[in-house]
């Protein structure tokens, strides 16, 4: 829509296929259906979230649809945006609704022609032209914009069909992996968790000792394992690389060592001086049970069973199978190799005309609304670039 809308603007004649009834449904379902629309971050501060290639790619982008750009779209059409917790942005009403009829509106009124119920089956460069097929037409064009999302949420019909098309004109795909979705535990101790919410807990990835990713977001015990943002950040790395991180959580984020050490100086029962660190009833029990250090009092707990509930408090290592894959996965991680296309123009090196934008692409971030940050960014640039080709 915002890719569509932009080549409008430039003045290009624009039909936008779309396969279900109503464009924008992954719009519709995010954020739980309020929608974090956008970041308080900027381009600067948010090109490392999308690690050294990724954040590289994506820096012209970034920098030419900023978040106040995207801000300025909806509240143009009368969809104010606040800023809340977690440097996210969301439509003052909290509606998901107001921000799609804003993009589908900005689209429409730039004179896209939206053809819905239009399932492209394919697509294939005819002379100096596109041609795209559907199941009842064919259209052929001097430029096309691919922007059908990756593999996630496939019931919102999002099925990877993009990075097929692409794979058979010979382009280098990096195997698309679930990302941003719920982590899977097999430990039925972690399972009877469930409910269990932290704030403010620091998830880390550990290779041996050594933290090589850490993400300070809520994470949430589940019925299935952990998720919550801090969880989700973490399920491409661990799709990429099966078997390389431990999973850890640390409950006490601001202390060192030594102050959750001092834990057991002083008075009270062990249960009251662990959850003076912020951690709830359930998770203390469970945590002083599997440690067998239920009801024992602070002075009593030996040199070793001290070590181990430091441990525990600063960096608990959570047994995890794997995500819950692409029908948990808010998005798609890998995608057509970046090298693949012009960072520039979001066009294709070997295929002047054809734009990939979004989903497509070999890149994710965080949750936080950078998702749809690259989406509209990447659509921006290749909506512009398609105008004039
Ligand atoms: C549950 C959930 C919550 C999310 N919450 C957030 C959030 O709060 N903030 C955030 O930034 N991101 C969020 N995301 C991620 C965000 O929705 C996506 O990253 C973003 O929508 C990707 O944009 P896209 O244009 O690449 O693809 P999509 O938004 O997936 O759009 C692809 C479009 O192409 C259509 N299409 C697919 N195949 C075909 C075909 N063959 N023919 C015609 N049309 C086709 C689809 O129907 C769809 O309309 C969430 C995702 C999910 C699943």
């Amino acid at each position: 829509m915002v890719a569509a809308a932009e080549a409008a603007r430039g003045g290009a004649r624009v039909v936008l296929l779309e396969k279900n009834q109503k464009p924008g449904l992954k719009v519709l379902i995010s954020g739980g259906g309020h929608c974090n629309v956008a970041t308080t971050l900027g381009p600067r501060e948010a090109e490392p979230l999308f690690g050294q290639r990724g954040g590289r790619f994506l820096r012209r982008a970034l920098h030419a649809t900023p978040p106040q750009v995207i801000r300025g779209w909806l509240e143009e059409r009368g969809v104010a945006t606040v800023e809340a917790e977690g440097d996210k942005v969301w439509p003052k009403s909290m509606r998901a609704g107001d921000v799609l009829n804003a993009l589908v509106g900005r689209a429409v009124d730039a004179g896209v022609e939206l053809t819905t119920c239009a399932p492209v089956t394919g697509i294939w460069s005819a002379g100096d032209r596109w041609r795209v097929s559907t199941d009842a037409t064919e259209v052929s064009a001097a430029a096309v914009i691919l922007a059908c999302g990756g593999s996630s949420y496939p019931k919102t019909g999002t099925v990877g069909e993009g990075f097929a098309w692409l794979r058979a004109l010979g382009l280098e795909i990096i195997a698309p992996v679930p990302a941003l979705a719920p982590l899977r535990s097999p430990a039925a101790w972690v399972r009877d968790l469930a409910g269990v919410t932290l704030p403010d807990a620091e998830i880390q990835l550990r290779v041996g000792e050594r933290i090589v990713y850490r993400r300070r977001r809520p994470v949430l015990f589940t019925h299935r394992g952990i998720s919550g943002p801090g969880p989700m950040d973490c399920a491409s790395r661990l799709e990429k690389h099966p078997g390389r991180f431990s999973v850890h959580v640390s409950f006490c984020p601001d202390a060192s060592e030594g102050e959750v050490a001092a834990l057991f100086a002083g008075g009270g029962t062990l249960s009251e001086r662990v959850r003076d660190f912020g951690l709830p009833r359930r998770l203390t029990a469970g945590l002083l049970e599997r440690l067998g250090l239920a009801n024992m009092p602070p002075a009593q707990v030996s040199a070793d069973a001290r070590r181990d509930l430091v441990a525990a408090l600063t960096g608990l290592e959570i047994p995890i199978s794997g995500t819950e894959g692409f029908a948990r996965a808010e998005v798609t991680a890998g995608g057509v190799a970046l090298h693949e296309v012009d960072a520039k123009t979001m066009c294709l090196r070997r295929f002047p005309g054809l734009y990939v934008t979004g989903e497509l692409l070999d890149v994710d971030g965080p949750i936080g609304g950078f998702s749809f940050w690259v989406a509209f960014a990447t659509g921006v640039l290749a909506g512009r670039a398609s105008a004039v080709s």
